[in-house]
């Protein structure tokens, strides 16, 4: 297909999954792009987040409006992305007598939201995960997958630098440039070169994840994005092939997916105010034991490798309900509604929905522009992540 033909520039602060993604689907609609990422690319949230391709289980009970994001933008990832996933499925186990009473629950809202399912018996389960505690009473089977959040940004922004995307990785945003009420582009430090200098565009997309509300100061916005962190311990070795669940109510410590050789542990869920320095609660950490030994009991005696922490950039008000009850989908704030044009903030959701969070963006960005140019994201084949290099 032929790349639309217009002159519009954009700039996107952040490679993260939600930056890269909307990087892509901007370069396939015809615009200029530029993407400034302070850090290395994916050194935000996405690149030490759990690495579930959720199939939308962990949602299906309570927020059904993420559970259908996921398993949609599941199913549409495994067809476009080559070489980051690892498709090997998830089970939801029940250990104890709440959990086999959850069950129904869980089946229904798996049929509501589309999720394919399988029900299992404890000695298919066990066959299948010979380290689950022997006192499993059923399981189920969900499309679950894990993510290399590393290779699928570099996907992304390969594609996107073979559409002409320029990738500026260890380039700060310190200011945005702006002229009357509008944002004009951003004035940047390149941290290689120790030089500071501006970029102009017709747009800024502030994808900066749980610093957006940050970027978003800077244009004298307040956006309701609030840092909520958790907690994960990695432990030696692989000791589950596929993504374990707890059969309940999202909770603490109630999943461990498997990356590579290790099995790692998952996750809390508390407010920050700087997603910068984010303290490590030892009372979080003790309960990632615990809770992971329960589906794991081999988890009590392996030694942990590491212990990280990193803030979802959720939507929501500090004032709020608690981090766990905040919904994990998405939102696009266009700044036009407060008075500020060429400036858009994208921000929520999960690396799972990045590819969907582009969509929502850049619509509301052709918009502004009077563009009607379709998505074709959905159906665009990415690069492999290693011509990111090589382009
Ligand atoms: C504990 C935890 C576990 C999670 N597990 C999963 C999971 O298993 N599966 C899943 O799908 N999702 C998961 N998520 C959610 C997912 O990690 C996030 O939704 C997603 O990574 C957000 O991506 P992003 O690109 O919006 O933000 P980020 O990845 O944080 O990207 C924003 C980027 O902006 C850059 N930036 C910030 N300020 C500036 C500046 N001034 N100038 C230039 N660049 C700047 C940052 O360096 C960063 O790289 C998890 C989140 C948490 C916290």
């Amino acid at each position: 297909m032929s790349t639309p033909s217009h002159n519009y520039s954009a700039i996107v602060i952040g490679a993260g999954s939600t930056g890269s993604a909307v990087a892509h689907d901007l370069t396939l609609r015809g615009f200029a792009v530029t993407v400034v990422e302070r850090g290395e690319i994916a050194s935000g949230t996405t690149g030490r987040n759990h690495c579930l391709l959720h199939s939308g289980g962990r949602y299906c009970v309570k927020d059904q409006e993420s559970a259908i994001e996921c398993i949609e933008e599941n199913m549409i990832l495994r067809k476009i992305m080559p070489d980051a996933l690892e498709l090997n499925g998830g089970l939801f186990v029940a250990i104890t007598d709440s959990d086999m009473d959850y069950k129904p629950l869980f089946l229904e809202g798996c049929e509501a939201c589309n999720i394919p399912h399988k029900e299992l018996t404890a000695d298919e389960a066990l066959k299948l995960e010979p380290n689950l505690n022997p006192e499993v009473k059923a399981a189920v089977w969900v499309p679950d997958g894990v993510f290399e959040p590393m290779r699928l940004c570099l996907s992304f922004l390969a594609t996107a630098k073979s559409h002409g995307a320029v990738v500026r990785p260890f380039t700060e945003v310190k200011g945005l440039l702006m002229e009357g009420g509008r944002v004009t582009g951003v004035h940047v430090w390149d941290r290689i070169e120790n030089k500071e200098f501006d970029i102009h565009a017709d747009v800024v997309i502030n994808a900066a994840g749980p610093w957006a509300e940050a970027i978003a100061e800077m244009a004298g916005i307040d956006v309701p994005v609030v840092p909520t962190p958790g907690v994960m311990v990695s432990m030696t070795g692989r000791h589950n092939q596929r993504v374990i669940n707890r059969l309940n109510k999202s909770s603490d410590g109630d999943i461990v997916v498997p990356q590579r050789e290790t099995s790692i542990i998952g996750t809390s869920s508390w407010k920050v105010e700087d997603a910068d320095y984010i303290e490590i609660p030892e009372d979080h950490v003790r309960l990632m034991y615990e809770r992971g030994a329960e589906m794991l009991p081999v988890l009590k005696s392996v030694s942990p490798r590491g212990i990280f922490t990193v803030a979802r950039p959720l939507i929501g008000s500090r004032g709020e309900a608690e981090g766990r009850e905040l919904s994990r989908t998405f939102k696009c704030f266009d700044h036009a509604d407060e008075g500020v044009e060429g400036f858009v903030t994208i921000s929520g959701g999960k690396t799972t929905t990045s590819r969907a969070m582009a969509e929502t963006t850049v619509d509301v960005v052709c918009k502004k522009f009077g563009l009607e140019i379709p998505c074709t994201t959905r159906d665009t084949v990415l690069l492999s992540y290693r011509a990111f290099y090589t382009l």
